[in-house]
């Protein structure tokens, strides 16, 4: 194992200058912070995903949005850099623009249709992906050229470089939800980043993004920089992957809808897996899996909050129980989850009124759930049962309340 940290920073930490601000600060306070990963800023990859659909159909509607985020983008390295004499601003603004030509370019593409080159290597909907891909990509292009500037201005005594994630995070060609080949993955990073441990450097990459065998970008899924975070951890074997956000950690429940959620300090990776691949906007469902092997720890922490500690994931034997729940009403979400309970429910469809608990954890013998919620006069149907989790589906209207109940009554 190496002293290194890999630490990733989520789209709402780096959402303008002060956030960047408190990302910078949490970077220097540590020497073996080395490598850096960066989400695209808040919002960044909707609007790109928004561009898209309207370029096909409205280009100018899709230029003006384009517009509206490069300004964005532009004021943020603004205020990011105001408070250093510099005349770097200039060359991050024209690396910045040469990403927005580049946006541009697929925006017209995407309404004139793929170009022939792209659609004679495959058929139209790859070829659409590919554009989709290399347009989502932007994002986290720009956000880690700005925060690689705003380091090097914060520790002019370190040498910060801006890396291509591409060039280490090798996936197949499945443009819009990459696997990424872990093999390649660590012979790369190693041999690009490997000594790292040794230099006083950061290097300042971008999640997300990944490169297929032809070099064509390709990207991991809809919130897939935690995976990146882990997949470089797979490769350089730090010390433990940090994963930033707004939230100070895991908690036992969704604390939106419950404020007597508690953080979990500490939990097991295969227990923060499948709280994230149940419906819990925790981490990207994949995270755990590049790095349990190694034992290498996940730590999640928030920017705002940096001091006030967050949860470890790590081996734990035995594991603790119960730990959390994960709730889910989101249709987007219970998409994901009707494919992955009709392996065992066969034809299920999760309508618009139904809610999707999962206890996370082994439940104690004496508790009965279905009894407990009888209690409650909700009717409750168990999808998935496993050693150490329980799903079930109930009305959406009785979900806050269920999930109060059960959690003072569990945790
Ligand atoms: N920017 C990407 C997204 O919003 C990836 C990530 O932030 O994890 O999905
Ligand atoms: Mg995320």
């Amino acid at each position: 194992m190496k002293e290194l940290i890999v630490s990733k920073f989520g789209g709402s930490s780096v959402k303008d200058a002060s956030a960047m601000e408190r990302c910078g600060k949490i970077v220097a306070q540590n020497p073996l912070r080395k490598v850096v990963v960066i989400s695209a800023t808040y919002n960044t990859t909707n609007q790109l995903e928004e561009m898209y659909r309207l370029a096909r159909l409205d280009l100018t509607g899709a230029k003006v949005l384009l517009d509206k985020n490069r300004e964005r983008h532009v004021r943020l390295t603004q205020d990011v850099l105001a408070c250093f004499k510099t005349d770097a601003l200039a060359s991050v603004i024209d690396d910045l623009q040469v990403l927005y030509q580049e946006a541009e370019e697929l925006l017209q593409e995407t309404n004139q249709g793929p170009k022939a080159e792209r659609l004679r290597r495959g058929t139209m909907e790859s070829a659409q992906q590919e554009i989709m891909a290399q347009l989502y990509s932007i994002g986290e292009r720009l956000s880690s050229r700005i925060f690689c500037s705003y380091l090097k201005h914060l520790m002019p005594g370190r040498s910060v470089r801006h890396f291509d994630a591409r060039t280490i995070i090798r996936t197949d060609s499945n443009f819009l939800e990459a696997k990424p080949k872990w093999e390649i993955i660590s012979t790369k990073g190693e041999s690009l980043l490997g000594d790292i441990d040794h230099k006083d450097e950061v290097a300042v990459t971008q999640g997300f993004i990944g490169m297929d065998e032809m070099g064509r970008t390709t990207i991991l899924g809809r919130e897939g920089s935690d995976y990146t975070a882990t997949l470089l951890g797979l490769a350089l074997k730090p010390k433990c992957v940090e994963i930033w956000t707004d939230v100070p950690g895991i908690f036992s429940v969704d604390p939106r809808i419950l404020p007597s959620a508690h953080v979990i300090h500490e939990m097991d990776y295969d227990d923060a897996t499948l709280m994230a691949s149940l419906g819990a906007k925790v981490l990207f469902d994949q995270t755990m899996a590049p790095v349990c092997g190694l034992g290498i720890p996940i730590y999640v922490a928030s920017t705002l909050a940096p001091e006030s500690g967050g949860t470890w994931i790590r081996r734990l034997t035995p594991a603790p129980s119960p730990v959390g729940m994960a709730l889910a009403s989101h249709p987007r979400t219970l998409k994901v989850l009707e494919q992955r309970f009709g392996q065992n429910n066969p034809g299920i469809l999760l309508g618009e009124k139904v809610g999707v608990i999962s206890i996370i954890g082994k439940l104690s013998g004496n508790f009965i759930l279905d009894t407990f919620l009888e209690g409650m006069g909700i009717t409750s149907k168990v999808l998935e049962q496993g050693a150490r989790h329980v799903s079930f589906v109930i009305p959406l209207d009785r979900l806050d309340e269920a999930a109060s109940a059960l959690h003072s009554r569990l945790f």
